[in-house]
């Protein structure tokens, strides 16, 4: 499958990583959109938050964990913000489920 995350998570493509372990892989992103900008991947392969299962929704809750350790490493205790977009309305630009970790400036609600 050609998938840019999954080949970033299989170490085909480099990322900058701030937390790895067997399950999650936490990198920066390309074109940061705050101080602090990370994404949050599993490394198995869903396309989005609409195909979380069962099945796989631990891997889930293990990313949300992984963000936990990686914010009061970064020393986000002001705050930040975990969004993941979906679809063509979230404009979801990659098809690999993933979680947006924003942080060092204060956000906006609501968001555009
Ligand atoms: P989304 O638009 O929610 O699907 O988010 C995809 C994000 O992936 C965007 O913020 C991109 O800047 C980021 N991105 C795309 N390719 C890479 C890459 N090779 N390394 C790091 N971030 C990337």
């Amino acid at each position: 499958m050609d998938c840019i995350f999954c080949k970033i998570a299989n170490g085909e493509i480099p990322s900058t990583k701030v937390y790895e372990d067997d399950l999650v892989l936490a990198f920066k992103d390309l074109e940061p959109q705050a101080p602090v900008h990370v994404l949050f991947i599993p490394k198995e392969h869903i396309a989005s938050a609409a195909d979380i299962t069962p099945e796989n929704s631990h891997l889930v809750a293990h990313i949300y964990e992984a963000a936990a350790k990686v914010a009061k490493d970064l020393e986000l205790e002001n705050g930040f913000r975990i969004v993941t977009n979906v679809g063509e309305d979230g404009q979801q630009s990659v098809k690999h489920l993933h979680f947006h970790m924003l942080g060092g400036r204060g956000m906006h609600w609501p968001p555009g």
